[in-house]
């Protein structure tokens, strides 16, 4: 039987729209009381306002995970005003899709500092919160370009398998102190993710690709983080890889 995640605290970048949004609503609704993460705080209000109609507990962060100090501070905000973090869900991310070859490296720099740095900075900065309670569970969220790479698509699977090489090494140093590590590689989810591609001619052929295809809900990737996170102490799933069924 799945455990009810009531009492615990989850902390989930990333929340102010697509999976992370979802997924505080999940949580919130399995028990966890969730701490909210992202840069647009208009939007985490509403999501608290759905949570708290719903009989949830949230707490939002305007943070930026690119930037290491925000991470420390927020952090430290979560532990202050809650206790402890039982949960975090390393959600954040962008997907600036276009060809190696005359690339804009602006956008380069983007996806490897909120991608893979910014996961980097939240799983440093609640790692020592989460080995001083014995216990713990971090979900890092890659992609199927963490293990597909695709032409026109480089950068953004370097990231995501850069998170998928994160994770691994990350159970191993942390299975000790009863922290789990799930990473999660969702194919195409309907969200906003694809609205901020900056090359035109990329997100044209994105969009035409998605046409061809019912993507994901963010609520099916949500649904498989609340799977991972309520299994018994004992069990450790540790990759989960998630394909709209008709996605090549
Ligand atoms: P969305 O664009 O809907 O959500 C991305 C979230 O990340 C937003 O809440 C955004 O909030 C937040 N974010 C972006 N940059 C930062 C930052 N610097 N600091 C804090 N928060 C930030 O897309 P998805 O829900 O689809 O994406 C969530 C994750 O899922 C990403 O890691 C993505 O790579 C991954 N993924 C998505 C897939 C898809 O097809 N949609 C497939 C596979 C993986 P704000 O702008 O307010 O800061």
């Amino acid at each position: 039987m799945a455990n009810s995640l009531q009492g615990k605290v989850a902390l989930i970048t990333g929340a102010s729209s697509g999976i992370g949004e979802a997924s505080a609503l999940s949580l919130a609704a399995e028990g966890a009381h969730v701490a909210v993460v992202a840069r647009r705080g208009d939007r985490l209000q509403e999501l608290i306002h759905r949570i708290h109609d719903l009989g949830g507990q949230a707490l939002p962060i305007v943070a930026d995970v690119a930037d290491e100090q925000q991470v420390k501070e927020m952090v430290k905000h979560v532990k202050n005003k809650l206790g402890r973090i039982d949960i975090l869900v390393n959600n954040a991310g962008v997907m600036l899709l276009g060809q190696i070859d005359g690339a804009n490296t602006e956008d380069w720099r983007r996806m490897v500092a909120i991608n893979v740095m910014g996961l980097m900075y939240t799983t440093h900065a609640v790692l020592p919160i989460m080995k001083e309670q014995n216990r713990g569970h971090i979900v890092n969220i890659s992609s199927v370009a963490g293990r597909v790479a695709r032409a026109g698509s480089g950068v953004y699977n370097v990231t995501k398998w850069g998170v998928v090489a994160f994770s691994e090494a990350l159970r191993q140093e942390s299975y000790k102190n009863n922290i789990r590590v799930t990473v999660i590689e969702p194919g195409a989810v309907a969200t906003e993710l694809t609205d901020h591609i900056t090359d035109e001619n990329a997100k044209k052929q994105q969009g035409e690709w998605l046409q061809g295809l019912t993507p994901l809900e963010s609520e099916d990737i949500a649904a498989a983080i609340v799977y991972a996170v309520t299994q018994p102490e004992r069990v450790n799933v540790n990759e989960i890889l998630i394909r709209p069924t008709g996605q090549d």
